[in-house]
């Protein structure tokens, strides 16, 4: 795994902006995850070729949308920490919140920051609507994150929240995602976002291309957001 990684950092052009045992630690990431996958449900990718290219190498290109060194993130719906945890690992310096609404996810990611002595994780049980309007989190963040959440309508009421005027909120998408996106501007906007671009990229060693959907928050979300699920669902904005 990770001479896979360390060639397809090289090949993105990222190995100047990672520390340089950046592909170990993202290989041992890698082969944890899978130790782990064989008893709780942490992934469906299970070779590591495609964990070092599909998991690693895709979320690592963030960190061209961006600049990480000392701020802080919260990842919605992690997971097993896509990216949030790739992006902690590849920027030492940066604090990152991994919210998910499912406990037992975050119970490894918390052991296993613990175990590596990594500081700068908090884990965070709950749902990003309820969450979003607490006033330790709301507009506290200088990037939200997201990848195979929801669709960016929704996406964006769940995450922008989070974000402090004049931070990023950044949405993995699929490159055939542009309806979805022209269809995600009303709501961006009324949240307090602006479309910045987009940023697509190959992921290396596969035929694989994704985008960054890139969102500045120019003003703050309006009280009344995020709304309830069922809400957001109904009538997304
Ligand atoms: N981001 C990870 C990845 O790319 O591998 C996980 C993606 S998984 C398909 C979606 C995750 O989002 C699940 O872990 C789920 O529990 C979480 N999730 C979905 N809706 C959520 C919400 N409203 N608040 C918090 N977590 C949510």
């Amino acid at each position: 795994m990770e001479a896979l990684i360390t060639s397809g950092l090289e090949a993105m052009g990222l190995t100047g902006s990672v520390p340089q045992n950046a592909p170990a630690l993202l290989a041992r990431y890698g082969g944890a995850l899978l130790e782990k996958n064989q008893v709780m449900n942490l992934t469906a990718i299970t070779d590591p070729r495609d964990v070092a290219t599909l998991h690693m190498l895709d979320c690592a290109p963030l960190l061209e949308c961006g600049q990480f060194s000392g701020k802080t993130l919260i990842d919605v719906g992690t997971g097993a920490g896509f990216p949030g945890m790739v992006l902690k690992l590849l920027t030492p310096t940066l604090s990152v919140t991994l919210l998910d609404s499912l406990q037992k996810r975050l119970d490894w990611l918390e052991g296993l920051a613990a175990d590596w002595g990594l500081s700068g994780v908090t884990v965070l049980h709950g749902r990003a609507e309820e969450a979003g309007h607490d006033s330790a989190l709301r507009e506290q963040f200088d990037f939200a994150t997201a990848r195979a959440v929801a669709d960016l309508r929704l996406l964006s009421e769940l995450c922008l929240p989070f974000v402090k005027v004049g931070g990023r909120f950044l949405a993995m998408k699929s490159v055939d995602s542009e309806k979805e996106t022209a269809a995600g501007l009303p709501g961006i906007q009324r949240l307090g976002g602006k479309l910045l671009g987009v940023y697509d990229y190959p992921i290396p060693h596969t035929q694989v291309t994704h985008r960054v959907v890139v969102v500045e928050k120019c003003h703050a979300t309006p009280p009344a957001y995020p709304r309830r699920w069922s809400k957001m669902q109904k009538q997304p904005l």
